[in-house]
Parts: C-alpha cells; structure tokens; sequence
C-alpha cells in the first residue's frame, strides 16, 4: 500500500507535549496526524493517506451515525529502554478486524495494510510514544466506519479505515488493587448468532447502561453472564475472564459469545508455559461463587490491552456479595502473569514468543 503523507505545520509544541506525556490520562490528548484509507465497490481501497489529525466533515445521513456499522481495534505502542518503539502482536489485531469486517459486512482489509498503517502513523507520531516509566505507552485505536450517506439498510458502499492515536497513562495510579465486579442479572451483552465475537461499537452501547448499574452498586466493572440460560460467565464490558483453581489449573470461559482478546489467548500461552493446564470451557457463576467460597478458586482476575491483567476481588449481585478470593491484593499467579507480560512488551524481558513487532 502506498501511503501519502502530509506533515501538520502546526504540530503540539515540545513544551505542551511534555506537559501531555507527563499526565496523559486516557483518551483525552490525540497526536498530531490521523491516517485514512476509503473504500468503493469500484476503486477498492484507495488513497491512503496520514494528514495533519482535524474533525471530519460528515454529511447528516452518513450510515454508521444511524445503523452503527463499524468496528474498530485497541492497541498499543510501547517505548523500550533503548528508545525503539514496538507494538504487540499487531497481525493478530488485523486478523480480528478481519473477522469483525465479515460480521459487519464490511470489505476486508488486508492484515498487512492494517499492520503497515500502524507502523506509518506511530512512525509519523513517535515523539507522541511516552517512556514508559509507570507503564505509560501510546494508545492506538484502528476503526471502520460506514461512510455513505445513504438511509436505506444494506452494506455501505463506501468505507472509510482510520487509524488514530493517543497518549496513556498506566491504569493503575495507585498501585494494582483489585476491581469489585457487579454481576448483571438483567442484562446480556451478545446472544447466539449476535455479534458478541466481533470488536464494534454496537457491544459497547449495549453495555453502558449495564455499567451505570454497577457504578450504582458501588462496583468498578460489570460482569456479563451468557444470553441463553443467565447460568455461565461471559466477560466483562471490555475484559475477558479468567479463574486459577486451587490445584493450579486455570479455566477462562470459551470463545463463541465473546470477544477474543489478544491478551487472553497470549495468557493462555505464557501459563501453558508456565506448567499450568489451562482449560477454555463454560464456568457457571455457581462454579464462581461456591469456588471462593469452598476454596477451589483461588484467583480471579480479568485481562485486556488497557489494563493488561487486573485482579479481581469482591463480586456484588442483586442480593449478595462473594468475597475477594485474594483480599485487598491481586493474587500471586494474577500479579506473576502481568508483571511477565509487562515485561515482555516494555522490552525488559526476553520475548520468547515472538510477540513484539518493532515500529521504529
Ligand atoms: C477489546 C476487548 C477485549 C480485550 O481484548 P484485547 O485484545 O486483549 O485487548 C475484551 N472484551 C471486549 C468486549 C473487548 O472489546
């Protein structure tokens, strides 16, 4: 693919952009340039392009404003000590839009494109990549979006493919502390046939309301349970699940309903690793809530690209609480598998599996 780039004549001063990297917070500050690749049923994919970051201009009746047909990627750029800028297992994060443009009937970007976009704005944009002093990277958000401006309901027949880029600080401020769980009973996240496998905004919309309720209850996240019998555990709004057993085995609910995570299929290769059989099959909340309590689970925790692994503790439903398997802190093999993986995208460990992808 060939890629045009137009340099911002106005981009962040140094004085600023220290100012920004030396608290980024998460989703606030975006780099100076924006990449953008379009797509008709005639030309294909075509112009690609990086350009100075600025507002679209969208005509009212663009499709994804009304039938939400887009989907859309997380990932990170993480600086090592030597100053080299990587990202983490970038193929995989194309191969999944692969899968979520099939399910949004969308045309397919090629994983080498999607790879190559990444590369060229992080490039562009490297001053914008933090050090990564408290686990500080350069969050990088690939979406697609719906762009003809048509109100009939069929694909779109233009696709625009952006990739964006933001400063972010570590998740945890104040040390890694367990996250309490509200278990809703009232709302799924993704039914059989539905679109729960593939990364779009439709999930996230259908799960804010669920989010309101546990902020309600006191709790940090909710927790999906599965559409059909209300009976096994799915994920969390935007994290997957896993349990570590007493006899050291670790189970992590299978896939189908839910979003694959590239942080989740890396855990099942570092624990697998690591000695530990690892199971991906259905785990029903009783499994949960009697586990904690009788002592079979020793560990809860849950894992994405944001927060890579986070402990869980207390889960709350409509009516009772289990305890925090793990007391105020992450347990030891919850807290062994983030300080691994960690490691192992800031560079400060060996990468035995070929994950890191170098950019610059
Ligand atoms: C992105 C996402 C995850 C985590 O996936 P990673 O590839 O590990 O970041 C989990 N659940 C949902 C619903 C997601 O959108």
């Amino acid at each position: 693919m060939e890629i045009r780039t137009t340099r911002s004549e106005q981009p962040r001063s140094d004085a600023d952009l220290a100012a920004i990297l030396a608290k980024p917070g998460f989703g606030v500050h975006f780099t100076d340039h924006m990449f953008t690749v379009e797509w008709t049923p005639e030309a294909g994919w075509h112009e690609a392009r990086i350009t100075p970051y600025a507002p679209l201009s969208l005509d009212p009746a663009t499709a994804v404003l009304h039938y939400a047909q887009e989907t859309f990627e997380g990932m990170k750029a993480y600086r090592h000590d030597d100053g080299s800028i990587w990202t983490f297992r970038p193929e995989e994060n194309a191969q999944r839009m692969v899968r979520s443009s099939r399910r949004l009937a969308f045309p397919v970007l090629d994983p080498d494109d999607f790879v190559q976009a990444v590369d060229a704005l992080v490039t562009v944009d490297q001053r914008w990549v933090p050090d990564a002093d408290g686990e500080k990277t350069l969050y990088v958000r690939p979406f697609m979006i719906a762009t003809e401006a048509f109100l009939g309901v069929r694909p779109s027949q233009h696709v625009t493919f952006m990739v964006i880029a933001s400063p972010a600080g570590a998740y945890f401020k104040g040390g890694v502390k367990p996250v309490t769980l509200w278990l809703t009973e009232e709302y799924t996240r993704a039914g059989r046939g539905g679109m729960g496998a593939a990364k779009t905004g439709g999930n996230y919309a259908s799960s804010l309301v669920a989010q309101q309720e546990a902020t309600r209850h006191g709790c940090d996240q909710v927790v999906f349970l599965d559409a059909q019998q209300g009976r096994y555990v799915e994920e969390l709004g935007g994290m997957n699940m896993y349990f570590v057993l007493a006899d050291g085995r670790i189970v992590t609910p299978e896939t189908g309903t839910i979003l694959e995570g590239i942080t989740r299929s890396a855990i099942i290769e570092l624990a697998g690793k690591m000695g530990h059989q690892v199971e991906e099959r259905k785990i029903s909340i009783d499994e949960w809530r009697e586990g904690v309590a009788g002592g079979q689970i020793t560990e809860v925790f849950a894992c994405g690209t944001a927060a890579v692994v986070t402990p869980v503790g207390r889960l709350l439903w409509d009516g009772g609480e289990a305890p925090s398997p793990t007391g105020e802190e992450g347990g030891p093999l919850t807290m062994r598998i983030r300080r691994e993986l960690v490691d192992i995208q800031l560079g400060r460990a060996e990468d035995g599996f070929g994950w890191m992808h170098r950019v610059v």
